[in-house]
Order: structure tokens, then sequence, then C-alpha cells
């Protein structure tokens, strides 16, 4: 089994799901004692949240090549990026290493494509919802183009991203902002939901809506324990 590298704390309550998948997946298809070979790079997101909300990128992107190039040389065989927001830095990061970095995105489009899905809804930070870097990657290398919910809604969903999940806050009047935002959006023709905020699996789930969803964190999490036990 190889060694996964986590680069994680983007927020912690995200970072520890992704924890407990793995390992709870490893025991699932090994057995008995076994568990995941990781190692686990975890930021203050206070800095890092910081930086993204003074667009300063490249000091981003710095901390997570720095982190990367460390975790290289700590013994890590691939590295997870544990954020969809922070794939802005994907090809800078996977450019200043030799081990592979496997893409949130990447992890994801399969079961979107799998599944039928033409028009899924993309819930996540103001950044991943606004910005090229994931929208664009999703549509230039697996052909999924997504949808978004209007800027109020966007405003919202990122204000509880921030305020709440990251800070380990689950509220039932957020949960119902979310099932309110995917039912409108469902009315106007989306066929499918993303999770690409790695914290959205703590507020809802599958069960919650009618139309298939795609946890991002669930995905990555198995796409890099495949990796690791070459799968
Ligand atoms: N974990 C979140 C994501 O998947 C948001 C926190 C961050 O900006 O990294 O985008």
């Amino acid at each position: 089994m190889k060694t996964i590298g986590l680069l994680g704390g983007m927020s912690w309550e995200s970072t520890v799901t992704y924890y407990q998948y793995l390992n709870r997946m490893a025991r699932a298809r090994l057995g008995g004692l076994h568990s995941a070979k990781c190692l686990t790079w975890s930021f203050d997101f206070a800095e890092i949240a910081a930086f993204q909300a003074a667009g300063d990128w490249d000091s981003a992107a710095e901390a997570m090549v720095s982190a990367a190039r460390q975790m290289e040389r700590g013994g890590a065989e691939c590295l997870v990026i544990c954020t969809n927001t922070m794939h802005k830095m994907a090809e800078e990061v996977q450019d200043a290493i030799d081990i592979r970095l496997l893409h949130i995105a990447d992890a994801t489009a399969p079961a979107i494509r799998e599944a039928g899905c033409s028009r899924p809804l993309l819930l996540a930070t103001a950044y991943t919802m606004e910005q090229d870097f994931y929208k664009g990657h999703l549509a230039r290398n697996h052909g999924v183009s997504v949808t978004v919910p209007g800027a109020d809604d966007r405003a919202e969903i990122h204000r509880i991203i921030y305020e709440e999940l990251c800070q380990g806050e689950i509220w039932a009047d957020s949960k119902q902002t979310f099932l309110d935002i995917v039912k409108k959006e469902t009315g106007a023709g989306a066929d499918g939901v993303i999770f690409g905020c790695t914290e959205i699996g703590l507020l809802v789930s599958q069960e919650d809506f009618e139309i298939p969803a795609f946890d991002t964190t669930a995905l990555h999490a198995k796409a890099a324990l495949d990796f690791a036990l070459g799968v």
C-alpha cells in the first residue's frame, strides 16, 4: 500500500472526514486491522482563509507548495488537497513535486458521467462557484458543464461554509437553505448536485435529495485509496 499525503486543515472539520473515509474503506477492503497509510499536513485555516479573502493567491500557493514538498520529502507517495477551493493552485503544486497530485475534480467527474447527469448543480465556496479553475477543469477535461445558484444564494452558501461548517457548526436552518436552493435549481433543470466543498457532507447527504448527489470528499478519498492500493 502506498502512503497518501493529505494536505489538510482547510478546514480540519473535513480533513477528519477524509481520515475516517480512508481508514474505514481500507478496513472494508482489506479486513481486520488494516488502515490507510497517511501523512497529514494540517494548516492553521485562519491563515489560509485570510490569503483567500485578500485575493493573495500567490501567498496561498507558496504555503501549499512548501507543505507539498515537505510531505514528499516525508514519504508521501501521492498528494490529496483536502479542499475543492485550494485546487485553484493545483497546477503550481503539481509542478513543484514529483509525486502525483490526485485532483478532486478528476475523482468526481466519472461519477457524474456514470449517473448520466448533464446539468449538475455546483454548491461550493464563492471562489469555486465563480472562478474558472474548477468549473473549467470539469468542462475541459471531462466534458462536464455545471450550473451554479444565483448571486444571493451563492453568497449565503459561502457564508454558511466559512461561518458555520468550517467552524464545526451544523444548523437545521442552514440545511433547509441548502434544500431550498437545490429544489429551486432542480426546478430550473439541474439534474444532480455536486457537494463541491469538502464540508458540505457534514450538513446534507444523498438521502436529502431526489437527484443524484456527488460528495467530493467521499469520491476523492476513494480515488486516493484506489491509488494507494494500485486499483
Ligand atoms: N473545504 C472547502 C472546499 O472544499 C472550503 C474551505 C477552503 O476554502 O479550502 O472548498
